[in-house]
């Protein structure tokens, strides 16, 4: 199998693996247990949150939560318990991933305004998402790098611009798809989300950040754990491989460089290829190939073992819309291949995947 399809999920690695294993068959305490084998289950939250906040470079707490989805409902959902006084305006882009999208519409239908700004109108679009807030702004929530092209944010910079224009402002990053893989510079926030099964850990486990200071409200109530603030028994053992994974994922920005650009080069062989991915991560790379629709091409490749997804995501055969925030007619979305690396990706992969797109091409174009 030639797997292509890491901004989807990753294979979970051996370290990630063998950690959690070892945990389970191990130290399987209650990490609230008062007793020894909890205090060791403990140890296993606290060394994972080291690690975790080190990676990321930021100052704050770490709340393991079941992953980005209920890292970024948690955000979203619960601003009107905490900041009702903070003002009712959101803003956030056009590219955002449904578990931020959806929920910010939830809040739109219970009397919130959102603002969603698109990368294809801006020359500079971190100063124009700076200049949409306001004294009514609550929150700013923009992705670290989108899922579908790799379109990199430079959420630093608008940290620094949305706390100056207002200090009350919160600002929530959606860093999946940055984690371990974009430049650490360019993230600063009040709240980041977090996945493990996007760097090699496993599923089900995500994390929310919180920066030092930064209040919110449970999304769950329960037993209390993580200071009140994420009920339920932590996944100790998916923790653990979680840590075990942000320590094994190497710092691939050349490799991903190189194979983008080996990638291309191949692709511009083919009359007919357009590149949908600008200001990118080079680890994600979206194109289309006129004439041959996604789906279409997307099971010729897996014919010869190469996984690589539709570049426009689609759920229950709609889609996503994403790709029109970057500029993308419709025509090129329906035949849009996203292709994602990661750090196992070889030469090789991506010559096996060159070839079979010329013989796709040859077959299916109309
Ligand atoms: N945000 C982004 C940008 C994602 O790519 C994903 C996963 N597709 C999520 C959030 C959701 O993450 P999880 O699967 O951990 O809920």
């Amino acid at each position: 199998m030639i797997y292509l399809d890491n901004a989807a999920t990753t294979r979970p690695c051996d370290e990630a693996i063998n950690a959690a294993a070892e945990n389970m068959r191990n130290n399987f305490g209650n990490p609230s247990s008062l007793h020894k084998a909890g205090i060791e289950a403990e140890k296993v939250l606290k060394n994972a949150k080291k690690t975790i906040l080190g990676k990321l470079g930021l100052e704050g707490e770490i709340y393991f939560t079941s992953g980005a989805t209920e890292s970024n409902n948690t955000v979203i959902m619960t601003l009107p318990k905490t900041y009702k006084h903070n003002g009712k305006k959101i803003v956030t882009t056009a590219m955002e991933h449904p578990s931020a999208a959806v929920p910010i519409d939830k809040l739109c239908e219970q009397g919130y305004t959102a603002v969603k700004l698109a990368p294809k109108d801006y020359d500079n679009f971190e100063q124009a998402v700076i200049n949409a807030v306001d004294k009514d702004t609550v929150l700013v929530s923009v992705m670290w790098v989108n899922n579908e092209t790799g379109y990199l944010t430079d959420t630093a910079k608008i940290y620094n611009g949305v706390k100056r224009r207002n200090p009350k402002t919160l600002v929530h990053v959606d860093g999946v798809q940055g984690f371990c893989k974009a430049p650490p510079r360019t993230l600063k926030a009040d709240f980041v989300s977090l996945s493990a099964h996007k760097i090699h850990g496993i599923k089900g486990i995500g994390a929310l950040f919180v920066a030092k200071g930064v209040r919110f409200e449970p999304l769950l109530y329960g037993g209390g754990q993580q200071k009140n603030l994420r009920s339920g028994t932590e996944a100790v053992d998916l923790i653990a491989g979680f840590e075990a994974a942000v320590k094994a994922y190497p710092d691939c920005t050349e490799k991903y460089a190189a194979l983008n650009s080996l990638l291309c080069e191949r692709l511009s062989a083919f009359e007919g290829i357009s590149i949908n991915s600008f200001n990118n991560t080079k680890n994600i790379l979206n194109f289309s190939v006129r004439g041959v629709r996604s789906e279409i091409m997307l099971h010729f490749l897996e014919e010869s073992g190469i996984y690589v997804s539709s570049g426009s995501a689609c759920s229950k055969g709609k889609q996503s819309g994403v790709l029109a925030a970057f500029g993308i007619s419709d025509e090129n979305a329906d035949s849009a291949i996203r292709v994602s690396f990661s750090p196992y990706t070889t030469e090789a992969d991506i010559e096996a995947l060159a070839e079979q797109i010329g013989k796709g091409i040859e077959r299916f174009r109309r």
